[in-house]
C-alpha cells in the first residue's frame, strides 16, 4: 500500500507539473483529482471550472455540491469514493476539451484508473463517457444503464453541470442514482466481508461511508 500511496503521490506532482498541452498556458491549477487510493468507486468528469482551477481541487464548485447531494442522497459520502476528470486543467471559458488535449491527457487518467482499481466507475457526461468506453451509445441513451467491460462496471450519468440549470435533467439524475444505489447494494451484498485481494473491498467501503439503515 505505501508503494501505491507513494505512486500516487508523484502521479499527483506529476501532473501539477504538467505542460504537454496547451491548456497549461492559462490554468491557474492543474486539478489531478481527489480521494482514498484505494477507492472502489470512482466518479470521472469532464475538466475542472473556474472554481476548480482557483483551488486544484475537483468538482468544488456549484456542480460539486450537486454531486454531493446525489452521493449522499443514496447515502455515500463523497470523502468514500475518488473524483478527477478525463482533462486535468481547465479549458479557457469552460469550453469543451479539445480531442488533442483529451489524447494528451489521457495516460493520467488511464494511471490513476490502474493504481485505484476501482470496480465502479461513475461517468460524468459525454466527454466521460466517450473517453473510457468509445463504442457507447451517446450519453441521451447510456444514462442510468450499467455497462460492463472486463471486470469493471461503468455507469454514464448526465454531468451535474448540465443538471444544474435543467430541471428535466436533474430529475433525470437523480432517477439514475437509484441505479447506482442497487449496483452498489448488491455488489456489497454479494461480496460479504471479503477482500478482493486489492485493497478495494466494496463491502468494507459501504460500511464505513453508508448510513446504518442502508447498509445492505
Ligand atoms: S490538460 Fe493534462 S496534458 Fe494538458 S497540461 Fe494539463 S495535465 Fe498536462
Amino acid at each position: 500500500m505505501q508503494q501505491v500511496d507513494a505512486s500516487a503521490a508523484a502521479l499527483d506532482a506529476e501532473i501539477r507539473a504538467c505542460q504537454t498541452c496547451g491548456l497549461c498556458t492559462t490554468r491557474t491549477n492543474a486539478v489531478p483529482g481527489d480521494g482514498p487510493i484505494n477507492a472502489a468507486v470512482m466518479a470521472v468528469g469532464e475538466a475542472p471550472g473556474q472554481t476548480e482551477d482557483a483551488t486544484g481541487h475537483p468538482f468544488v464548485g456549484a456542480a460539486g455540491n450537486l454531486l454531493n447531494s446525489l452521493l449522499e442522497g443514496i447515502g455515500l459520502s463523497r470523502s468514500a469514493i475518488f473524483i478527477t476528470n478525463i482533462v486535468k486543467c481547465r479549458p479557457p471559458g469552460n469550453r469543451d476539451p479539445l480531442d488533442g488535449e483529451v489524447a494528451a491527457c489521457a495516460p493520467y487518467l488511464d494511471q490513476q484508473i490502474d493504481l485505484v482499481k476501482p470496480e465502479i466507475i461513475l461517468l460524468l457526461g459525454r466527454h466521460a463517457l466517450h473517453r473510457l468506453i468509445p463504442d457507447a451509445p451517446t450519453i441521451s441513451k447510456a444514462h442510468g444503464t450499467v455497462l460492463t467491460r472486463g471486470e469493471r462496471t461503468y455507469i454514464p450519468l448526465y454531468h451535474p453541470a448540465a443538471a444544474l440549470y435543467n430541471g428535466s435533467l436533474l430529475t433525470t439524475l437523480r432517477e439514475d442514482m437509484n441505479t447506482v444505489h442497487q449496483v452498489l447494494r448488491e455488489r456489497g451484498a454479494a461480496q460479504g466481508s471479503g477482500n478482493s485481494g486489492n485493497g478495494n473491498t466494496l463491502s468494507r467501503q459501504l460500511s464505513l461511508s453508508w448510513t446504518a439503515e442502508e447498509q445492505p
